[in-house]
């Protein structure tokens, strides 16, 4: 008889390390006993999700007996006709996490490389490390500043893929339009996949979304996502957009009903919603400059971001900041997972969140005043 404990894994899974989420609420409450708590840890939308959307969704609830449509043939059309591409060219996906693993696993063979920005994303090296490919982390420029330079010279013979995360999660920063050009005309056979999980709240006159790229028939895959802006992200729900031919590859690895009925249906009324759209993004500007105005007062160094979320230095202390902050019923993320141990990185909220943190923080900060 063989013990359990003998089954061997595949030795790729040796290097996976565990996701690291932003706490629940529900989580925090409990363990604390607080009856106030505020998550800023993962970007949500703080407005909630799109009115529409939820409408969407308890109209449809009694059709539940049946399967989703397994081509998302509405929701694809709706967002062909939003960005303007054919709907052959969308792909919809449990979430784009599911993107990132389905990419991953139409292109990428063992030992094959991933170029990666580092910090960024996680799901990025977990999509790797599940085909046994290997990752590259370039590191930015100082303020975290993309530097197409060192991406070029991170190149070799097993490059497959490079990320690029635009707004960059976790520092908010950003590719210029020009350094993307450029970083595009070096390539040679290698897909580029075009992270812009927050391009709605990124409107700098030389950003992009990737999707000026993709209609110039260059191998880039634009990813987005229903989570953020939106603010779906409990019935998961992202897309990608390229090539007919990119997407055809990564439709042969995607399960038939992988994005469930309400998920398409709420994400259909969503990208319609333009009201919930703007009303976010301009409540996003507004705590935004709330939060840089306060941090410069408490003498703290932040990144400019052009999402919804601010990378904060908070100092040598920075671990203990996050956990007295955690004490007061305020979730943000700690910088250590990106190893940036003096960083915080914290989501903008509605008013009465950012008030709350900035109070709390400040006294954390400043226990005598
Ligand atoms: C949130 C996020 C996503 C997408 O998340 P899903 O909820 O899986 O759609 C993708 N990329 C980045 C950088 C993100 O922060």
């Amino acid at each position: 008889m063989t013990n359990s404990s003998n089954i061997k894994t595949r030795k790729t899974l040796d290097v996976i390390q565990p996701y690291s989420p932003g706490k629940p609420i529900w989580e925090v409450q409990k363990e604390l006993g607080l009856d106030r708590v505020i998550k800023m840890a993962s970007n949500e939308n703080p407005l909630g999700p799109s009115p529409k959307a939820v409408k969407a969704i308890q109209e449809s609830l009694a059709d539940l007996n049946r399967y989703p449509d397994a081509d998302a043939s509405v929701l694809r059309q709706a967002i062909a006709e939003q960005y303007g591409v054919a709907k052959q060219q969308v792909i919809t996906t449990n979430g784009a996490d599911e993107l990132i693993t389905l990419i991953s696993e139409a292109f990428l063979e063992q030992g094959d490389e991933i170029i990666v920005p580092s910090p960024s994303f996680s799901e990025y090296d977990f999509g790797a490390h599940i085909m046994g490919a290997v990752v590259k982390q370039v590191p930015f420029n100082e303020g975290f500043q993309y530097n197409v330079d060192k991406l070029l010279e991170a190149i070799t013979e097993k490059t497959k893929i490079i990320y690029i995360c635009s707004p960059n999660n976790p520092t908010g920063t950003y590719i210029a339009k020009k350094e993307m050009a450029r970083l595009l005309a070096e390539l040679k056979d290698i897909l580029v996949v075009f992270d812009g999980a927050y391009s709605q709240f990124a409107d700098e006159e030389d950003y992009t979304d990737g999707l000026e790229f993709v209609a110039e028939g260059q191998p880039v895959i634009a990813l987005q996502t229903f989570s953020k802006i939106y603010g779906i992200a409990g019935v998961r729900i992202g897309f990608g957009i390229a090539s007919e031919e990119i997407i055809k590859s990564i439709l042969k690895v995607k399960e038939p009903f992988n994005v469930n009925t309400l998920a398409q249906i709420a994400a259909s009324a969503a990208i319609t919603d333009t009201e919930h759209v703007t009303a976010s993004f301009n409540a996003n500007k507004k705590g935004r400059n709330f939060l840089y105005k306060n941090f410069e007062r408490l003498g703290l160094h932040y990144t400019e971001t052009t999402a919804n979320f601010i990378l904060v230095q908070v100092g040598p202390n920075g671990e203990d900041i996050y956990q007295q902050l955690m004490a007061k019923g305020i979730i943000v993320r700690y910088g250590k997972t990106w190893g940036l141990p003096e960083h915080i990185r914290v989501t903008i909220g509605t008013d009465e969140e950012n008030e709350f943190f900035i109070d709390t923080l400040t006294e954390i900060l400043n226990p005598l005043k």
